[in-house]
């Protein structure tokens, strides 16, 4: 493996200080693929303390939009450069197919450029000044030192919506992957630091959430936490981020509904609910879990889902024709397990999958079937909970009203789609869905330039697009009275 496992810290490559390790695993084999340090709470203050000195102290904060966009242009050509060996990497740290990581890559570098392009775009804004012989003006400049926290589903995915608007808007940064799939993350250091992100403006702390992410999120010298992850974690982070009052960017959880009309177009509809869950096994925070289905297709839907299901590849995802990898983990294993059993007891009827593959070549990797449950209601723990796992509950609904108030029901709000060729019909139930984002005839699909976040427990705040720039900003107002007289009030 061509890179250097090692922690980034204030422009050096460095083990951890207690000289501990951790192995991450290929989840296709439990194979041991590398050994990385194991930061903790000493590392990380460390790491704060440099992103701290170098913002307080350093030219980074102030230094020309347009040569930090020039930096960030650069972090995204060599993204392109090193396509192939990030992608490889990525699949062997989390599972995932080859071709699905080498799509990561490109939005990868997407992201890149996109916040390259908007980087020296915003020059502030002039407030049209109530007072007579004043200016009054508005100027964005960097939080600070932000502490930014990522998930293992989409490790690079993730944490390039953090660093691109973080390294645009010049904040300064301490990155913490998730501890088991670092392994792009560090190589996208190297690629920061040959692009030129000054020493000490971009950091990278490797090790557990409870003692990395914990120190990251009470320290006093951080200014804001940018977290993506569980809804438990957040509300972890919550807490201990108001030490001082940090800023909070938060992207959580989703149990996304995905609402299927009878005059949809089928074949389409068949298609995207099958992507919209069964790439990368439905570990997809905006996976479609919760199929909402007009009662009159309900059954010629499920037998489409279910014949397409059973001619499914599960494999290698170096294999070109593996269409789905295994899950993370053997604990993320356990735990899909475990839905998929009280979706049994709840009374959920099983249409297909509900176990592991008995393909004996699969055995050691951490394999799960895709899996349909029909007969699903509300009160149900698989419908309302996020299982992150390859599996569909199906509930049915008579009237648009009663799909609508069917997909509002849940704690989350991340994403939704909607399925039907009546365009009117399809705008009435986007306005009454309360998530982040809807997708029409449509779904999982996003981009650089549109805001990515959620409603309701989902999360706080928004990435990517302009607001995605804005949460690494704070506005100051300038107000100039250009006739000062005394008040002679007092
Ligand atoms: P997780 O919450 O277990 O871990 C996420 C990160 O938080 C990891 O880096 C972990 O080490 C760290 N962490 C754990 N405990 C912490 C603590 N006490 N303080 C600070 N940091 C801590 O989540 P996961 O299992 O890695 O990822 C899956 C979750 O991520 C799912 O719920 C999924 O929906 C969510 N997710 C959301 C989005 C989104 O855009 N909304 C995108 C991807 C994933």
């Amino acid at each position: 493996m061509n890179i250097t496992l090692k922690q980034y810290i204030n422009g050096n490559w460095v083990d951890a200080k207690s000289g501990e390790t951790r192995d991450i695993i290929n989840p296709y084999n439990q194979e041991v693929v590398a050994n990385v340090p194991e930061g903790n709470a000493e590392d990380t203050k460390a790491a704060i303390q440099a992103a701290r000195d170098t913002f307080d102290q350093g030219d980074w904060p102030s230094t020309p939009a347009t040569e930090r966009g020039a930096i960030v242009r650069r972090i995204a050509e060599l993204i392109e450069r090193d396509r192939e060996e990030l992608a490889r990497l990525e699949s062997l740290d989390t599972g995932k197919t080859v071709e699905e990581s080498r799509g990561d890559m490109d939005d990868i570098a997407g992201v890149f450029r996109y916040y390259a392009e908007v980087a020296d775009k915003d020059g502030g804004e002039l407030i049209a000044s109530p007072i007579p012989n004043s200016t009054s003006k508005v100027v964005y400049e960097p939080i600070g030192v932000c502490g930014q926290i990522t998930p293992w589903n989409y490790p690079l995915l993730q944490a390039s919506w953090k660093l691109a608007p973080a390294i645009a808007t010049g904040n300064t940064l301490i990155m913490k992957p998730s501890e088991i799939t670092p392994l792009t993350t560090i190589k996208v250091f190297e690629l920061m630091e040959e692009a030129g992100v000054p020493a000490g403006a971009a950091n990278l702390v490797l090790g557990a959430g409870a003692t990395v992410g914990a120190e990251l999120s009470s320290s006093m010298d951080v200014d804001l936490i940018s977290f993506t992850g569980g809804l438990a974690t957040g509300k972890k982070i919550m807490q201990a981020a108001s030490s001082n009052m940090k800023k909070l960017a938060l992207e959580l959880g989703g149990k996304n509904p995905n609402v299927i009309f009878a005059d949809a177009d089928f074949e389409l509809a068949v298609d995207q609910a099958m992507n919209g869950v069964f790439f990368h096994a439905g570990q997809i925070c905006s996976a479609g879990t919760r199929l909402i289905v007009e009662e009159s297709i309900h059954d010629k839907l499920v037998d489409a889902l279910v014949e397409r299901v059973k001619k499914f590849n599960i494999g290698n995802g170096f294999d070109d024709s593996t269409q789905m990898g295994p899950l993370i983990s053997a604990e993320h294993l356990a735990k899909v397990e475990k839905y998929v059993e009280t979706g049994v007891k709840e009374g959920a009827t099983l249409a297909v999958g509900g176990s592991r593959p008995d393909d004996p070549e699969l055995q050691d990797g951490f394999f799960y079937l895709p899996t349909i449950f029909t007969n699903c209601t509300t009160d149900m723990h698989i419908v309302q909970e996020e299982a992150f796992g390859p599996i569909i509950t199906v509930e049915t609904f008579k009237t648009e009203e009663e799909a609508v108030t069917l997909a509002n029901d849940s704690i989350y709000g991340l994403a939704g789609g909607v399925f039907t060729t009546d365009a009117v019909k399809a705008e009435r139930c986007a306005a009454g869905m309360r998530m982040g984002t809807v997708w029409i005839n449509e779904f999982n699909l996003y981009f650089p330039h549109a805001p990515w976040g959620g409603y309701k427990q989902s999360g706080i705040g928004r990435e990517l697009g302009r607001l995605g720039l804005e949460e690494y900003t704070e506005a100051k107002h300038v107000f100039q009275n250009l006739k000062p007289e005394p008040l002679n009030w007092f």
